[in-house]
Formats: C-alpha cells, structure tokens, sequence
C-alpha cells in the first residue's frame, strides 16, 4: 500500500509511541483531530493500525490487508465501466453542449467514423469557448477539443484502483475505456470501447458498502 507523507508520519509517531490516542498523535503532528480522522480510519480499515477503544492506536507488524481491500484490488475497469458518450470532431461546439444534455455527462469522447479515440471535450472546454469570441454554432469539437497524444485513456483489464488514480491525478472526471488495434502503417492507435467516469467510481464505493444491507 502506497502512503501519504502525512500517513508515513503517522505511522511513524504510532509505532514508537504505542498505544497513543488520536489526540495525541495531532498534537505531536500540530493538525487537529478532525484533520486526521480520515488517515486513521483508512490506516485501521487497511489492517497498518488497530484502534482499541479508550486505549489508542497500535502499530499491527506483519499486517495482513483486509478481505475486502484484496478484493478491492482485484475490481477491473471492464466490470464496471459505461458505454461511452461520443461525438464526431465535426459537430459543432453547440451541438456538443446539447448533446451533454441529452446524454447527461460532463464530458464527451471525440471519436473518428471507425470509433478511434481522437480527443475529449468538457464541460470547461465548452464554458471557455463561449467566454471568448468563439461562434459556438460554427466552431467544431475538433479545434476546441483536447486532443491526442495528451489523452489520458484506461483498459478494460486495468484495476479499478489504477485508473481511479489516474482520475484523481490528473484533475479529470472521465477515462476513455480503449483496446489497442495496429494501423496500416503499423502505428498503434486506440479504439474506444467505453468511458469510465468518477460516478463510476462512486457507484462501485455504494455498492460494496450497502451489501446486505
Ligand atoms: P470539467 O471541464 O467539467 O472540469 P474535466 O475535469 O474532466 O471536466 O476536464 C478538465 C480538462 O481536462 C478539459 O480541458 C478536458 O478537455 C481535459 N480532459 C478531460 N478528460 C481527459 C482525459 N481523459 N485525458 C486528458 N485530458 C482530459
């Protein structure tokens, strides 16, 4: 498991002060408690601590992860992503905002005729364009768009969990669900196959976490 500075810190403080309360351990790091109540809990669900009531957290050695954080790890892409709300590079930066609408999303994949990933347009994208000068009717997606080789794409074998952090890394709401196919010239270009969005992500956290409920 990959930890946070603050978490590394955390865990740090526990294992050579333990048991320690979360009190304790904001005062040593000068943070309030309500500041480190998400580490901790993601730290004791993770198996790294374990909480005992009115006593404090203790260091776990040789910590196993949970059932459910394996199982977690094992969620792919395919499983859950959406069919992919696409527009031709054409279409005008009007009917784009339209078709936002209609399809209700936030952004749109910009595919070719044959389905190949060419770039993607959002909500942002449409909002700077009618701030400036641009002629919404006239202007298509494909100037306006963000375009490829800079399109952050996933796979539909690719964990959950990976493109979960590509999302968050790169400031973005949606992953277009790609498979690789080789060109004419034997270039590898990427045909889209799905989209796979932050309300995926979400919907995947509500439905592990009302199960049997
Ligand atoms: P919003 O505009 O609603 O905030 P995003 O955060 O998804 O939506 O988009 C922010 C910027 O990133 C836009 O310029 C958009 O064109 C671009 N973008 C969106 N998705 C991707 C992606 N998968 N790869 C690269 N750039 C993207």
């Amino acid at each position: 498991m990959e930890l946070t500075e603050r978490q590394t810190r955390i865990v740090e403080i526990v294992k050579n002060s333990s048991p320690i309360t979360g009190e304790q351990i904001a005062t040593k790091l000068d943070l309030t408690r309500a500041t480190l109540r998400p580490d901790l809990t993601i730290l004791t669900m993770a198996g790294v601590l374990e909480a005992r009531p009115r006593v404090g957290y203790f260091y776990k050695e040789n910590h196993e992860p949970s059932a459910l954080l394996v199982r977690l790890r094992q969620l792919r892409v395919g499983d859950f992503k959406s069919i992919p709300a696409a527009i031709r590079p054409n279409i005008s930066n009007y009917d784009a905002i339209v078709t936002m609408f209609t399809q209700n999303v936030g952004s749109l994949i910009v595919v070719s005729e044959e389905h190949e990933l060419l770039g993607m347009i959002s909500r942002k994208d449409l909002l700077k364009a009618a701030l400036g000068k641009t002629d919404l009717q006239q202007v298509p997606v494909g100037v306006i768009m963000t375009r490829m080789p800079n399109i952050i794409m996933t796979m539909s074998d690719e964990p959950v969990l990976e493109a979960a952090k590509k999302l968050m890394q790169h400031q973005i709401d949606t992953l277009p669900v790609v498979e690789t196919f080789i060109d004419e010239h034997g270039d590898e270009r990427y045909e889209v196959v799905g989209r796979f969005t932050k309300t995926n992500v979400t919907k995947i956290l509500v439905q592990i976490g009302t199960l049997g409920q």
